[in-house]
Parts: structure tokens; sequence; C-alpha cells
């Protein structure tokens, strides 16, 4: 039986795990050792080379970390994926291998508060740069792109929720321009939407949100499609020309479609060491296993929720894209046929003052900069994680002073309705 023709309710259980070799341990072990054991002087020079594939030191290679990132590359149907620190490190490693001083990447306004601030003011001190464009006028995208254009990054549904990108037409502009479009899909996961089937190359995650999904770990991957000429447009030189770290080493026509992963771990994690650590890796296996089952609960709760909440008297207006009042209801249908996710952000009538009234009287939610936890999360981002923003890139963002961010988790759903009837009386 081909792993590719699985099932993803059997992947997310068995895709990168085999029985250990050493001592036939069903679950993946957790390989806490920094440094792995050379045969003989030749292989570890064949290692050192990368002649042979295999483990030297745990900045780079780990076998608990790699099959977690052999099981989050078959889940997105990628052909292979580089696991990291968080999400921002992936991010920073999706763009490493395609960049340069000079060079920039075309940016949606709608994304993660932090991923804002990293694109609008941390990437600048490598020499790169961001254009941020409304992703919904795609002549402006078209525009924005210029000769040194390396790449177009958005997210599939849009936090702090509600906004989905329209990836196939995107992806057409992207593949027009002949640059990779890289799509962090963390809040709609691999189960609701797989980017790389819309026309994505690269697909970023934190690990930290649903993967995971109980709020115990920091990390992130770059799954690459492995379908990027990287050679054809002459743009790319870290991955087509000769690596000199490497003795000349050519990563696209040594590795094939293998190239980009094999450069975000040979150089990326080598010399920018924003290595995921093996316990970590363990948990997001762990979580992984029941990512269907809790994103259809995730789903069917915030379904119920927002259909409630937009009928209540505080309420102004919500913005989940499941909801037949969403102007982005057809295009959460196409790309994310089993559900629009669990973030959504609620408009209430009382203004900012309302808000911070109705995230302080919650009970059951908890308060906290995170979200796709199995645990029901609230924060209102105007004053929180999209503080560093200005006012029109809050409003962009989705992130307007009447907007509280719900990140609806695995309970009752008439418990978290009930916590949130009371809230809501309390602050209006
Ligand atoms: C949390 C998040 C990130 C950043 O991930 P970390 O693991 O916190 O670094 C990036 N994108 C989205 C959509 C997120 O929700």
């Amino acid at each position: 039986m081909s792993e590719q023709d699985l099932g993803f309710d059997t992947k997310q259980i068995h895709a990168g795990a085999v029985a250990d070799p050493a001592t036939g341990a069903r679950q993946v072990p957790i390989y806490q050792s920094t440094a792995f054991v050379f045969r003989d002087a030749d292989h570890a020079a064949a290692l050192f080379n990368l002649q042979e594939v295999g483990y030297i030191y745990s900045r780079l290679t780990n076998p608990t970390v790699g099959a977690l990132g052999d099981r989050i590359a078959q889940l997105e149907g990628g052909a292979g994926a580089v696991c990291c620190s968080s999400g921002h490190a992936a991010q920073l490693m999706a763009l490493f291998p395609l960049m340069e001083p000079g060079r920039n990447v075309v940016v949606s306004t709608r994304l993660y508060g932090g991923s804002v601030t990293q694109f609008t003011h941390t990437i600048k001190r490598f020499g790169w740069d961001a254009t941020f464009v409304d992703f919904d006028d795609l002549d402006a995208v078209k525009a924005a792109i210029n000769e040194d254009t390396r790449a177009i990054f958005c997210e599939t549904i849009a936090n702090p929720g509600g906004y989905v990108t329209d990836l196939e037409a995107i992806a057409a502009i992207a593949n027009a321009a002949q640059v990779p479009l890289i799509v962090d899909n963390t809040t709609a996961t691999p189960y609701l939407c797989n980017p790389i089937q819309y026309g994505a190359t690269l697909v970023t995650h934190s690990l930290t949100k649903y993967l995971t999904g109980n709020g115990t770990v920091t990390g992130g991957a770059v799954v690459d499609s492995g379908t990027f000429d990287w050679s054809a447009a002459g743009k790319f030189p870290s991955l087509t020309e000769p690596e000199p770290a490497y003795h000349g080493l050519k990563f696209q026509e040594t590795f094939g479609p293998a190239a980009f992963t094999f450069h975000s771990i040979a150089v990326g994690l080598r010399d920018l060491g924003m290595t995921m650590n093996p316990q970590g890796a363990h948990y997001t296996l762990m979580g992984i296993e029941s990512l269907s089952l809790r994103m259809q609960k995730h789903v069917a709760n915030a379904e119920k929720i927002s259909a409630w909440l937009e009928g209540h008297d505080a309420v102004s207006s919500v913005t989940y894209a499941g909801l037949d009042s969403s102007p982005y209801k057809a295009r959460a249908q196409k790309l994310c046929p089993k559900g629009a996710g669990a973030l959504f952000t609620v408009q209430l009538k009382g203004g900012y003052e309302s808000c911070v009234k109705f995230v302080n009287s919650l009970e059951l939610f908890s308060h906290v900069a995170n979200l796709g936890d199995a645990r029901s999360l609230v924060i209102h981002p105007a004053s929180t994680t999209h503080r560093q923003l200005t006012d029109e890139q809050k409003i962009a963002a989705g992130a307007a002073p009447d907007s509280v961010r719900l990140s609806i988790g695995i309970e009752e759903a008439d418990d978290l309705m009930a916590d949130l009837d009371q809230a809501l009386k309390a602050a209006s």
C-alpha cells in the first residue's frame, strides 16, 4: 500500500512513523541526543558532504523531529518539510533561501499581527523588504510585483479570522511572475485545506496552534511542494548556483524536488539554528494523531456559536467565513469544504470599552495571546497582538477597536455560549 493513497485520518497517525529500528518501540521515541555516532571516518565524510543522508548533530537533523517533518509533508501533500523552533522561525526559514539584500516579498495586509511586525520592521535588518497589499485587489497584487520580488506571502484563513484568501487567483499571479507563493496555513490546518492543491509552492505552519492542539509547544514547519523550477527565471541562486560551503554543490541539480528542504536543513538550520527540539516534536506528533477529530469539533462549535452570536443583542457583527453573512463564504466552501476553521472576531455594539469588559468577564474562555488550543481562548487584538500596528493597519488586518477575537475550543458548545452570554450582559 503506497503511503500517498492513505486517507487523512490514517496518515495523521502513521505518516513518518516506523517502528523504532533499534527497539521496536511503536510510538516515535524522543531521541534526546545532541550527536549521533559515525560508523567510521568515511561515513562521517559522506554525511558532511551531503553524499549520504543521516544524522550528525541535532541542530540539523534529529529522528524525532524528522518523523514530524515527514508527517506534516504528507498531510500537506508536499515533497518535504523542515521543522523549526516557532511559526515565526518557519517564516524566516521559508524566505531565507529565496531572498538577498535588495529583494522584496509581496505580502497580504490580512496577517497575524506578529507577522505584520516581522515583515514591516525586522526583515529590513537583512536588507529585505515587504510590500503590503490588499489581496482582494488582484491588480494591486500584480502591480506590487517588480524585478526584485522573490516571493508572495499570505494566510489561507487570515488571523484574526473571517478572511479567506483566493489562493488560486494569487497562485496564478505568482506563477506568471515566476515567483513562489508561500501560504501560512496555521489557522486552516492541513485537515481543512491543502494550499499546495491550489498552487502554493511553500506552506508554513505555526505548530504551536492546532497541530499540537493543547498549548504546550512552540514550533513551526515549512513544507515544500517540490514543484517549483528554481532555475527557470534565474532568480534563486542559493538553490541553483554552486554552494561554496559544500564544495560547489548545486541544490536543485543534486536533490531535484527535495532541493528546498535540503537547503533549509544543510544551510538554513545549520547557520540560522532555529531548530525544533525533540521533546516538542514528540508532543506535536501526538497532537497530530487526533487533528481531524479535533478540527471537526472545533468547526461544529464555531458554526453553532458564530450563528448564535450573530443574533445576540450586544453584537453588531461576526466575521466567521462559514456564516451566510460573510462575503468570504463561497471562497471558504471551495478552499475549506470541511469548514471555515474556528477563529473569528465579534464586533460589540459597545465598542472598545465593552470589549475590555467582555474579555474581563469571561470565565471558561482564557484571556491569552494564543489560538488553536483545545480550550476556548479570547483576546482583544487592538489592545494586545495588533497593538504595535497603526490604526489603518489594525483595520486592514481585521483588528478594529470594537473587535474581539475568539478561538473556539472543543468543549460543549452550550457551556461556551452560556459563558459568552453572561459576559456580553456584563459588558453592555
Ligand atoms: C501564531 C501564528 C504565527 C507565529 O507562530 P509562533 O509559533 O507563535 O511563532 C504565524 N502565523 C499565524 C497565522 C499564527 O497564528
